[in-house]
């Protein structure tokens, strides 16, 4: 299968489109790696109409140069995966305004004539960090981002996780002492869900200033590494992955990478993972490669794969 090609060349991989729908803002790019990248954009999210139009257009505009192989999306969800589901390729419930059951895979396909791979934004940038960045052909390991959301992409086998629906890991539940963190957590569903206590809009209104103006010595990192070590650990012991790769706007923050490994030593206590971790921490923990071009890339990641199958 071409998922489980290890390290293939860019020379190997076809020209493909890919389109990342995020809260605010979309990028398309076009290319065959990160090396390579023909044309790209970004613009606003708007109406579901309005921004897939948009993403049409883009990619019609430059069609005859570049004839791509197959088009990719990396979304927010969360999304029907189901390929045997009448609604594959939609939104299902999300909360954003006017999106929930927008047809991504259906409005593309039938805009540009192309196949259209599609899986959430965070399993696309775990396939983009497997084929070439920081999880370079490992067959397991887990993609987690800390942003204006926490969420977890995983492959597994080679292949990006899916199940019952697929991941969600911003939303496990981490044990949350109120005494010391009164803080009651900013989840709409759970309240002190993971997101709910570490992403950036929960250290925002916790602290009541932006994360990215918080000191390095500020008592909000070794919070927010306290929480990302609860759930990254929740990971190891779920998936037992290869690697844990972390990325998404509070990583800008230098001092928590290092903190959430230590506070995962700890964590683990010394039990069978840590073992096998235990010196090469900073080799199992690391920041993502792809940074915030992940989604997009993970996307023509994903249109490849169905290319060439
Ligand atoms: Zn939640």
């Amino acid at each position: 299968m071409p998922q489980a090609r290890l390290g293939p060349r860019d020379g190997d991989l076809p020209l493909a489109g890919g389109v990342e729908t995020g809260g605010t803002k979309v990028v398309c790019a076009i290319g065959t790696s990160p090396a390579d990248v023909r044309a790209a954009v970004e613009f606003p999210t708007a109406t579901p109409e309005a921004t897939l139009s948009r993403a049409v257009d883009f990619f019609l505009a430059h069609a005859s140069r570049w004839p791509l192989a197959a088009v990719g999306i990396a979304a927010f969800g969360p999304l029907d995966l189901d390929a045997a589901s009448p609604t594959y390729g939609t939104i299902t419930t999300t909360p954003k305004p006017g999106w929930a059951g927008a047809d991504l895979v259906g409005t593309l396909g039938r805009g540009l004539g192309l196949p259209v791979a599609i899986d959430t934004d965070v399993n696309a940038s775990a396939m983009s960090e497997y084929r070439w960045g920081a999880a370079r052909g490992l067959d397991t390991f887990v993609y987690l981002t800390v942003g204006t959301g926490i969420g977890g992409g995983a492959l597994v086998d080679h292949r990006p996780l899916h199940g019952l629906v697929h991941p969600e890991m911003g939303h496990i539940r981490v044990p949350h002492d109120r005494e010391a963190d009164p803080f009651p957590g900013s989840c709409p569903y759970h309240r002190d869900c993971l997101e709910g206590l570490a992403s950036g809009p929960a250290v925002a209104a916790r602290w009541g200033r932006p994360p990215e103006t918080l000191p390095a010595d500020h008592p909000a990192w070794a919070l927010e590494a306290h929480y990302l070590a609860l759930g990254v650990v929740s990971a190891i012991g779920v998936l037992s992955p290869r690697r844990i790769v972390l990325g998404g706007g509070l990583l800008r923050q230098p001092t928590l990478l290092p903190l959430v490994r230590a506070n995962v030593l700890r964590l683990l206590n010394g039990y069978v993972p840590a073992r096998t971790i235990g010196d090469g921490i900073d080799r199992y923990i690391v920041a993502s490669a792809l940074g915030s071009r992940a989604g997009v890339m993970g996307a023509i990641a994903l249109a490849q794969d169905i290319a060439s199958t």
